[in-house]
């Protein structure tokens, strides 16, 4: 990571923090590492993010509806989907710093300085020999690929390693009074199975056709053996899934399908393209016929922020021999039953939060021949931003913040606000920027005299005056959601 990469991602996190996006879970008590939790103008952020995928899911679609599963599940679903079996990371200890790391991430993070170093042909090459040993389960493999490549622990900076060992990530709990095995539960690792099982509840109560899909934005839990970059990897963390069951045989045209209009759907934020990669999966798991990740290029190298996976038929069978119920699905159009295959999207929250975060953060120099200026600003989508517009009285006095409250009064109802009064307007305008509020509305001497009001735009600090009773029509158009989902 060069410097100023290194910089900016600090940068970023430091923000995040002074203005209320995200915070160390229990600060206090010295956190508790890889949780966090979102503040004041981060939940609002987040709100949005789920809203424009809820959107763009549930609502843009009329064979795709919305459920809320709950997140302690019976323990067997995940016998059934392979979780408590082989829901493992590769891991590896350094014997000195007595650091474990994930056997795989200290390889990636090799190919990704080989790539930086200009030495590409070597990050291919370990690329190759790292899928192979991942495709194989060879975990003799991987720890010999650490030591030919001579890592080292970025603690001890020793190559004193142990073996590579398997390790679990589901946290377990225990469910009713009595500490028995039986009692044992999973904190879910993924919201994935909770519309698997409710497949045919949904299907029949909605009186669903294939190709149908069922959407869930939920937490999940992982316990990642470490955890790091910032809100990438978390303890506890957000997911937005869609299942879509389609007819057997015709998988393959949905996932192509899902792969585009995901992209799509990431860049109609506007999100510079070159930032975004298909990674298509070399080691599929087994029942997979067909995977995709959807990468961006973080300050730290390139990161899945979503997957696209066609999994076959694969969950649905597994509970159905599981559970022993029939998990099919009778197809009026060519009179047959069948299990359904699926193909899923899977994006996480949290990240697509720190991708967005990163991507409207600028620090602007705004010097001039007389006079060194600049401003951090966030050039958030409108539509994502926490707060749509400030509102701000020129003066304390004259009754101007009589008429700034009245204002901001018959637009609350529509918009998120704030309220300033304190300050110059200058220090004012730059807050805003800092937390991405597209607009800022001035009211001053004239205000009272004409009912117009200055309003500033975050991009261009270009300022306009405007008729009060226009702001609602301003305000809403370019906050809309029809900006996002039209295309
Ligand atoms: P990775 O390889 O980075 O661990 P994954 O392949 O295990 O991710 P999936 O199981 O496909 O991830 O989960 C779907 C999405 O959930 C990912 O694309 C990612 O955005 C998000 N996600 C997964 N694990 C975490 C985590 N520990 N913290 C935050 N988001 C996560």
């Amino acid at each position: 990571m060069s410097k100023t990469t290194d910089e900016l991602f600090k940068n970023v996190i430091a923000h995040a923090k002074e203005y209320g996006f995200v915070f160390p879970s229990s600060e206090i008590y010295d956190g508790l590492s890889a949780v966090y939790d979102y503040g004041q103008f981060g939940a609002e952020l987040k709100n949005n993010i789920k809203t424009y995928w809820w959107k763009s899911m549930v609502q843009m679609n009329q064979n795709i509806v919305g459920i809320d599963s709950a997140i302690f599940m019976h323990p067997k679903i995940w016998e059934a989907s392979g979780h408590v079996g082989g829901f493992n990371d590769p891991m590896i200890d350094n014997k000195d710093s007595k650091k474990r790391y994930r056997a795989d991430q200290l390889l990636e993070d090799k190919i990704a300085r080989y790539d930086t170093d200009g030495k590409t042909d070597k990050a291919e090459l370990l690329q190759k020999d790292l899928d192979e040993a991942l495709k194989a389960d060879d975990l003799t493999r991987l720890r010999d690929l650490i030591i030919e490549h001579e890592i080292a622990c970025p603690v001890s900076g020793t190559r004193n390693w142990t073996d590579v060992r398997q390790f679990n990530l589901m946290f377990s709990t225990q469910m009713g009074a009595v500490a028995d095995d039986a009692d044992v539960i999973y904190l879910r690792p993924e919201t994935a199975q909770g519309i698997f099982v409710n497949f045919l509840n949904v299907q029949k109560s909605g009186r669903m056709k294939i190709p149908f899909g069922i959407a869930q934005i939920g937490k999940a839990f992982r316990n990642e053996v470490i955890a790091r970059q910032f809100i990438i990897r978390m303890r506890e963390f957000e997911q937005m899934e869609m299942q879509f069951f389609v007819r057997p045989g015709t998988e393959m045209e949905w996932y192509k399908h899902w792969k585009e209009a995901r992209l799509k759907w990431h860049l109609a934020l506007g999100t510079d393209q070159a930032k975004y990669r298909y990674h298509d999966h070399t080691k599929l798991a087994h029942y997979a016929n067909a995977a995709v990740d959807i990468e961006y290029q973080f300050p730290f190298g390139f990161k899945e922020v979503e997957g696209i996976h066609s999994r076959t038929d694969f969950d649905l069978s597994q509970h159905q021999k599981f559970s022993g119920k029939k998990m099919q699905y009778f197809d009026p159009e060519i009179n047959q039953n069948y299990v359904p295959y699926v193909i899923e999207t899977s994006i996480g929250l949290d990240r697509m939060f720190l991708l967005t975060l990163i991507n409207a953060y600028e620090e602007e120099d705004l010097s001039t021949a007389e006079k060194q200026d600049s401003r951090t600003v966030l050039r958030l989508h409108p539509c994502l931003a926490p707060v749509k517009a400030a509102i701000f009285p020129l003066t304390k006095k004259d009754g101007l913040p009589e008429k700034a409250r009245e204002i901001m009064e018959s637009l609350q109802l529509d918009f998120i606000l704030q309220y300033e009064e304190k300050d110059a307007i200058g220090k004012r305008y730059r807050r805003q920027d800092a937390i991405g509020t597209p607009f800022c509305i001035t009211v001053d001497h004239q205000t009272l005299e004409d009912n117009t009001v200055t309003l500033r735009h975050r991009d261009t600090m270009a300022q306009e005056r405007v008729p009060a009773d226009q702001l609602d029509k301003i305000i809403g158009d370019l906050v809309s959601w029809k900006n996002l989902l039209k295309a």
